[in-house]
């Protein structure tokens, strides 16, 4: 195996900058590494490797014409993967679904062109659950993507691809979408960093759309200061997107948290001597979210999140349970919500405007239908029904508005809570990664795996996941850290010095070579 793989960006970016290794060199290196291991992971429904050559062609062009390596952008010659909802031309979106199987974008996500501004490299597109609908992966029409730590178990979702992309090597940081849980979940049980950032934090611009309310794109990565470092690059207003936040850290700061931009990220970096230190965490409050980590948890999990919340302790952090009002109910309040949303933004796939038409039907009601019929999987059908019956005449009020109303008061005490503390804690998810084919039956089940995530959404806060030890099977545990809106910098500091103390993040894979100085 290439020795470049598993790397850090920042370690990649050096090789690079010092010229000990080309862009090129890097990115055949990934994409070699990504073709003769993806057959068993599933991570990726397409490598875009002409575009990655290019990329890196234009990197190393730039250096051989002289410029400065401090110069170079700050993601030069970083591999990466984006989930195939995020559209870049040239290459198909698939979104998972055999709707869109053939659907080519004629735009590019204001995320993706901010990441190829600053250098990264595509390696390829990330499987998904079908429209990002699901917390496995079993939900993608073309295959399921498998948990590069055990490769019987799935990888979660609906992100799984470019999760277990980072995870196995394929690229050094990766792009999913988060609506109830599907950048934290993945990362959860794959061994990374993933982050939700506060909704409105970055642009939705060339995201394919399931619950508009809820979508919020975030990074994974091996370890936190990566994660902050693609963060800091996608955020920021859009004008595309009227929902992404102006100037997110200036006037709307009361708090006075730092801006989350490149020198905030190397502040984490000179500060690193401090943070994982006894004290580093002083004047930090933490509340436990118990509720979330009671019966329905696995033993092992609840147990390394005890000892996380010691080594919170031990850093200097004041801890406190907490109680946050109506997080009982935020399951069935997102099925309403998220479905009704899905059911509208999913009515334009109708065989005429976007993707695959059924070319045998002879008027045109029945293409629409027969076009839906063969075009949606199972679980995308339920979710249209359900939000469709959520928004009609006559049930809107009892359900949908009903809903909105739940969502405010979750909210609200969410807003409670932050008045006593800086940053909540609870697993990212009751269980570690369970086996292909053990939830598929049952969605009911499925959906409580989503049941720590699912209330930041709603609440529109700021959530990481971050690895915080190992169950029996050796499979990763993840702790789940929610931070007041717009305090997204504040989290990351707070995470950073746990994953130094901690160091659960510091094992890999088998498809990493065994130990990555660096
Ligand atoms: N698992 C949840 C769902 O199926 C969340 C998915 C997501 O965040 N995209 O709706």
């Amino acid at each position: 195996m290439n020795e470049i793989i598993g790397k850090s960006i920042s370690e990649i970016r050096r090789l690079i900058a010092t010229r000990q290794m080309s862009a090129r060199e890097v990115t055949l290196a990934h994409l070699d590494h990504a073709r003769k291991n993806d057959e068993q992971t599933n991570a990726l429904l397409c490598i875009t490797e002409d575009l990655a050559l290019a990329q890196a062609e234009a990197i190393d062009k730039q250096l051989s014409n002289g410029t400065a390596p401090e110069s170079l952008p700050p993601l030069a010659g970083v591999p990466i993967c984006l989930k195939d909802n995020i559209c870049v031309p040239g290459y198909p979106t698939t979104c998972g679904s055999r709707i869109l199987e053939h659907f080519t974008s004629p735009y590019q996500a204001t995320v993706a062109t901010r990441l190829f501004d600053a250098g990264a490299i595509l390696i390829g597109k990330g499987n998904l659950d079908e429209f990002a609908m699901g917390s496995s992966n079993e939900n993608s029409a073309f295959k399921t993507a498998r948990n590069p730590w055990n490769l019987k178990k799935v990888p979660g979702g609906s992100s799984g691809g470019p999760a277990v992309a980072v995870a196995a090597g394929y690229a050094a940081a990766g792009l999913g979408s988060d609506t109830g849980g599907s950048i934290r979940l993945p990362a959860s049980f794959c061994g990374l960093v993933g982050m939700k950032p506060t909704y409105g934090l970055v642009s939705r611009y060339g995201l394919v759309a399931f619950a508009s309310s809820l979508d919020q794109i975030g990074p994974f990565a091996a370890n936190v200061e990566d994660a902050a470092l693609v963060l800091a690059i996608i955020q920021g207003k859009d004008r595309r997107d009227s929902t992404s936040i102006d100037d997110p850290f200036g006037k709307l700061n009361s708090r006075n948290y730092p801006r989350l931009d490149l020198s905030f990220v190397q502040s984490l970096n000179s500060e690193e001597k401090a943070s994982g230190k006894a004290g580093s965490l002083r004047g930090i409050k933490i509340g436990i979210m118990r509720e979330l980590f009671g019966e329905g948890a696995e033993g092992e999990v609840r147990s390394a999140i005890e000892a996380s919340i010691q080594t919170l302790t031990a850093l200097g952090a004041e801890v406190a349970d907490v109680s946050v009002d109506h997080l009982d109910v935020a399951l069935p309040v997102y099925y309403i919500i998220a479905t009704a949303e899905a059911s509208a933004n999913l009515a334009r796939y109708d065989g005429v405007r976007y993707g695959a038409r059924n070319q045998d039907a002879t008027d045109i009601l029945s293409m629409y239908t027969s076009t839906r019929q063969a075009g949606f999987g199972s679980e995308v059908k339920r979710r249209i029904m359900l939000g469709t019956y959520a928004l009609s005449s006559g049930y809107y009020d009892a359900y949908y508005k009903k809903a909105q109303q739940v969502r405010r008061l979750l909210k609200e005490s969410f807003d409670k809570a932050f008045e006593k503390f800086d940053v909540l804690l609870s697993p990212t998810s009751p269980t570690v990664a369970f086996n292909i084919g053990e939830k598929t039956d049952d969605p009911l089940t499925m959906y409580l795996s989503d049941i720590a995530t699912i209330p930041v959404n709603l609440a529109g806060l700021p959530g990481i996941s971050l690895p915080c030890g190992f169950g029996r099977e050796g499979l990763p545990i993840g702790l789940q850290l929610i931070g007041a809106q717009l305090s997204d910098t504040q989290l990351i500091r707070v995470a950073h010095a746990f994953e130094r103390a901690n160091q659960a993040s510091a094992r890999r894979c088998s498809f990493l070579p065994a130990s990555v100085p660096g």
